[in-house]
């Protein structure tokens, strides 16, 4: 059989983490169907990007062309479509990303492929691709297998995959020319707005002391940046307590908020629901408080405290007075 594409996906000169998610899962379905798995890069002026990818996979597709120097799923959709055809891969990964969202349906309805999107689970029986899709807010997972094709598209779930981390392949980067021809006016990039950071980004914190609707009220919000503080960590939520103007929007941790992998996630009074754990899942150890035992919360955490919030919060910062 022949090969996994893993469509790279690439911001600001930066991979992005859902790739290398995406290359622990390809290269594992290319392995079980006795196939190979292939990094598909596009972009501009990226060829340290290729040497990262590189050293995580053994082969690495290239096109260069400045027209893809930003992501425009129009040239991207020419390109690929190009490279399917002549490569014919059994299967084309994306992230369910914005990235993927736009890219993946257009190019499904050109290629006659059927696609499967925001999967949490991935496999093969027989020829025919098998999905998990997780529904209704995660309270259930559909399992979907889908009809017969020469070629599937899937979009991957972001944070559900361990990542690949570099220095584990030495591969090959294959250089092909760009099929595009002038400039595509379908769609044009104008610029990049990089969404506004507080004074603190949450995406590089090692500790995080996140903070959902059970803890009542804002008036406790001090109290739980002052552990933060003595941990050196900081500050984040769920939605609920940006919707209630506790905390601002950059603070938030989820699928409508953002992605962090810090080495400590600490959660207070948040349920678990999947929009929040998505986000937070990849984080190295994560310690839930939570007064409920059924929470959610406590299916990802690696401690679990049972408690109201009130009671355990004093003890942990005498607990941890000068760990930092
Ligand atoms: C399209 C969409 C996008 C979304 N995006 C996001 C997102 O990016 N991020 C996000 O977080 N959510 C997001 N949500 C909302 C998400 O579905 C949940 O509603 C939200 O995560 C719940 O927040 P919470 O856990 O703080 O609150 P709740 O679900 O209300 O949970 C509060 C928890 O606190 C516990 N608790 C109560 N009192 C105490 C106490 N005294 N001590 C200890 N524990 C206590 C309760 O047992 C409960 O488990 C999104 C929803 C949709 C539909």
């Amino acid at each position: 059989m022949g090969e996994v594409f893993i469509l790279v996906e690439h911001r600001q000169g930066k991979i992005r983490d859902i790739t290398y998610e995406m290359l622990q899962t390809g290269e594992m379905l290319a392995s079980r169907q006795g196939a190979s798995s292939t990094a598909v890069l596009l972009g501009h002026d990226i060829k340290n990007l290729a040497e990262d990818l590189s050293t995580r996979i053994s082969k690495v597709l290239v096109v260069e062309d400045e027209n893809l120097k930003n992501f425009n799923s129009s040239p991207y959709q020419k390109v690929l479509s190009s490279l399917i055809t002549k490569y014919q891969p059994f299967l084309t990964l994306m992230g369910h990303t914005a990235f993927g969202m736009d890219l993946a349906p257009s190019l499904s309805v050109e290629m006659g492929f059927p696609l499967v999107t925001d999967c949490i689970g991935l496999s093969f029986e027989g020829s025919r691709l098998k999905a998990v899709r997780s529904i209704y807010g995660g309270k259930l997972n559909a399992n979907v297998t889908l009809r017969e094709s020469k070629g599937y598209l899937a979009t991957v779930r972001p944070g559900v995959y361990s990542t690949r981390t570099p220095g584990e392949k030495k591969g090959g980067i294959v250089m092909e020319p760009s099929p595009l021809q002038g400039t595509i006016d379908v769609k044009k990039f104008i610029e990049y707005i990089e969404a506004p950071i507080g004074g603190e980004d949450i995406t590089q914190a090692e500790i995080i002391v996140s903070v959902g609707q059970g803890i009542g009220g804002p008036e406790h919000i001090p109290m739980i940046e002052e552990m933060a503080k003595s941990l050196g960590g900081v500050v984040a939520c769920s939605r609920p307590v940006v919707d209630r103007n506790w905390l601002p929007k950059e603070r938030q941790v989820g699928i409508s908020g953002k992605t962090v992998k810090p080495k400590v996630y600490i959660a207070i009074g948040i349920s678990g629901a999947f929009q929040h754990v998505t986000a937070m899942q990849g984080s190295e150890t994560i310690i839930a408080i939570n007064k409920d035992p059924r929470a959610p919360i406590f299916g990802v955490a690696d401690y679990g405290i049972v408690d109201d919030f009130q009671n355990v919060i004093p003890i942990l910062k005498e607990k941890t007075k000068g760990l930092k």
